[in-house]
């Protein structure tokens, strides 16, 4: 069991490690788009970095890809920014949660 928790931890950081390359122009991407305002791209969620934390904050969020890496070759790929979306850090490990991929969709359910 200890194993199997264990390999899911290490795809988990594989993924978010290889997002970390394209991270940055994301952000600079959408900064630009939405004049300044970083908010988490899950339907019902919304998060603002900037608005909660201010200073501290400013120019902070995930990236995640929408077409999961794992269906990448093992050298890479080239991502295009529309294949990446801005989330919070809640959002992001709830939708890797047990190592999966979920859309950003119906990821938080309507009450
Ligand atoms: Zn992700
Ligand atoms: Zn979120």
């Amino acid at each position: 069991m200890q194993g199997f928790e264990g390999e899911q931890r290490r795809r988990y950081i594989l993924h978010r490690r290889r997002e970390a390359q394209v991270r940055s122009l994301k952000i600079k991407a959408a900064l630009i788009d939405n004049e300044g305002v970083l908010k988490c791209e899950v339907p019902r969620c919304g998060f603002d970095f900037g608005a909660t934390y201010g200073e501290l904050g400013k120019e902070f969020a995930h990236v995640h890809h929408l077409k999961p890496l794992s269906e990448a070759p093992p050298e890479g790929r080239r991502v295009k920014l529309n294949e990446l979306a801005i989330v919070c850090p809640n959002c992001h490990a709830m939708i890797h949660r047990g190592g999966q991929c979920r859309p950003l969709v119906g990821l938080i359910p309507s009450p």
